[in-house]
Formats: C-alpha cells, sequence, structure tokens
C-alpha cells in the first residue's frame, strides 16, 4: 500500500540523529509489539551499526504473549541486542530499561563517564508515554547546548545516566507490502493516508488466517462459520451485525472497516500481533524479488 512520507524532514531528522549518535552508548528503539518488525527502522539500523542497541516491544498489552516471546528471541539472538517487552501499564520502567542499558555497556559508569542513550521510536510508539514515565523527576531540555537540537530532550534518570529523545521524525521507508497495512491498522498511520476498507479487508485476512478464535468470540460468529470465510465477506458479517447498513439495505463497508480498525487498535478484538518472525522472513524475501 502507498503511503506518502516526506523526505525533507526524513533527511533533516536523518542529519541529527548521526550527530547525536557519535556521543551516544546504546540505542534505544521502541516498536510496537503488535507489529516489531514493520514499526523498527532500518534506516537508524544501519545509522548505528556497531552499537549496542535495546528493542523494546512496547503496548505488549495488546500484543499476542506467545509471539512477543518469539521477537523477544529473535531479537536477543543479534549481536549486542537486548528486548524487553514493556507497556504504560508498568509502574516502574526505568528500572528495568537502565538496568538492560548497563548491561549493554558495562564500560560506562560514574560521573565521570555518564552512559548515554537515544531512545527512537517511529510517531503513536509510545515514546512520550514511556518518556512521561520515567521523568517525573528531571527533564532537562538542551536547547542550548552545542550540538543538540532544540527540543530535544535530556532526562537525567540516575546520576550517571542519560536518556535522549530523538531530534526530529524517523519513519520507515516501506520495503515490505504487509508493513504498509500494519503500520495503518495499528493506527501509527493518518486516516488520509490510507483506504481503510482496503486496510480493514487485509487485517480480516490475518486474523481469518491466525486469529479466529478472538475474531469469533468479539463478533459472535460460530467459529466454524468461519472456515473457509473470505476477508470480504467477514467485513459484510460484522457490517450487517453491527448495523452499519445503508438505506436498501447494502452493507455500509466504510462503516464496517472503522469498526474492524478500532476494535483491533483498542484491543476489543483480543491480544493480536499481525506479524511473526518467520512470515517476516518471507515477506521481505518477497519484497527483494519484486
Ligand atoms: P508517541 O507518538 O510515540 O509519543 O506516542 P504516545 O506516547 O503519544 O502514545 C500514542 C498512543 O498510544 C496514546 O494514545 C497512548 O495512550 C497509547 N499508548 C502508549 N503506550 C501504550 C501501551 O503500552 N499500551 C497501550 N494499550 N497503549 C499505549
Amino acid at each position: 500500500m502507498a503511503i506518502q512520507w516526506f523526505p525533507g524532514h526524513m533527511n533533516k531528522a536523518r542529519k541529527d540523529v548521526t550527530e547525536r549518535l557519535k556521543d551516544i552508548d546504546v540505542v534505544i528503539e521502541l516498536l510496537d509489539a503488535r507489529l516489531p518488525a514493520s514499526s523498527a527502522n532500518p534506516m537508524l539500523a544501519r545509522m548505528a551499526k556497531g552499537k549496542p542497541r535495546l528493542m523494546i516491544l512496547n503496548k505488549q498489552d495488546l500484543a499476542d504473549p506467545a509471539i512477543t516471546e518469539q521477537w523477544l528471541a529473535w531479537y536477543r539472538a543479534k549481536k549486542q541486542t537486548e528486548a524487553l517487552g514493556m507497556d504504560a501499564g508498568e509502574r516502574a520502567p526505568a528500572q528495568r530499561l537502565i538496568a538492560a542499558c548497563r548491561a549493554l555497556a558495562p564500560n560506562r559508569s560514574g560521573l565521570e563517564k555518564p552512559l548515554r542513550v537515544l531512545i527512537c521510536g517511529i510517531p503513536n510508539v509510545g515514546k512520550s508515554t514511556l518518556i512521561n514515565s520515567m521523568s517525573s523527576r528531571k527533564i532537562a531540555k538542551t536547547g542550548n547546548m552545542p550540538g543538540v537540537t532544540k527540543n530535544e530532550q535530556r532526562i537525567i534518570l540516575a546520576d550517571d545516566f542519560e536518556l535522549y529523545d530523538t531530534p526530529g521524525m524517523l519513519w520507515p521507508k516501506i520495503e515490505v507490502e504487509e508493513s504498509g497495512y500494519n503500520l495503518a491498522a495499528s493506527g501509527a498511520v493518518g486516516r488520509n493516508a490510507m483506504d481503510e476498507e482496503e486496510v480493514a479487508l487485509e487485517l480480516l485476512k490475518y486474523l481469518l488466517r491466525h486469529y479466529r478464535a478472538e475474531l469469533a468470540a468479539r463478533y459472535k460468529f460460530d467459529v466454524e462459520a468461519l472456515d473457509g470465510m473470505q476477508d470480504w465477506q467477514a467485513l459484510e458479517l460484522i457490517g450487517k451485525r453491527r448495523g452499519a447498513v445503508l438505506s436498501g439495505g447494502r452493507i455500509n463497508m466504510q462503516k464496517a472497516a472503522e469498526i474492524v480498525l478500532t476494535d483491533f487498535r483498542d484491543g476489543q478484538t483480543g491480544r493480536i500481533t499481525l506479524e511473526r518472525p518467520a512470515e517476516w522472513l518471507e515477506w521481505e524475501k518477497r519484497a527483494k524479488v519484486l
């Protein structure tokens, strides 16, 4: 699915991040646990090459716990990489985050060599929520420091631990088709940049493949009735069940699509993850061939 990004903003953000990375010890990337690979930023991975990385699978309360485990194992198997599952319900996230970063950069500690950490993530992944929950103590705006972008925040989480918020916004360049759909389904893409019916149909296709029980429970279907059902048939039925009907009895597919997307985003459909490591490898392979 075509999504329109803004290359000008991206170049500026890339320059700012490259500059900031020079004196960063650990890079944290906040991912959406429902779509870890699609919400990651391959450009950031290239820029931060050689630096220890902490992948946080955020919003894990909305994701399928078994698949989150698979992703955590996948990231932990990478060099110099740790991974944690988190969500906004955690009371003291700073403790786990600091401990993981310290383990990744054991040579940095004490006031002489404070650990400097950069936190990145695509919009809507929950970065502000996490930063706010950790930084009730001290937030230092770093606007007047040389080499630091205006609006960039430096958060002192401990005397020898500095967390920098990413300057600017980094959007992934979407190379894998499924990523566009998954980002759109998650709510990371503005309504005007996507066709909701198309996105809802892709989501239903995935739910029919992997989450039939959840789909049946949410919309009061018999699980058996979902056997062999097509995505558009499911959308029609959901529209009918929920009263998304136009005059003349036709189903209002746009309204039905909105229902499906809103239910998914709010976690009403259940704890669902839209991609698994093995699937992701296949999608990537296919994207390279095309
Ligand atoms: P940012 O754009 O990355 O700074 O994202 P925000 O912190 O503004 O969060 C975007 C939306 O996700 C908000 O509606 C938050 O309430 C919600 N959110 C953030 N973290 C979590 C989480 O762990 N679980 C759930 N369910 N929602 C979250």
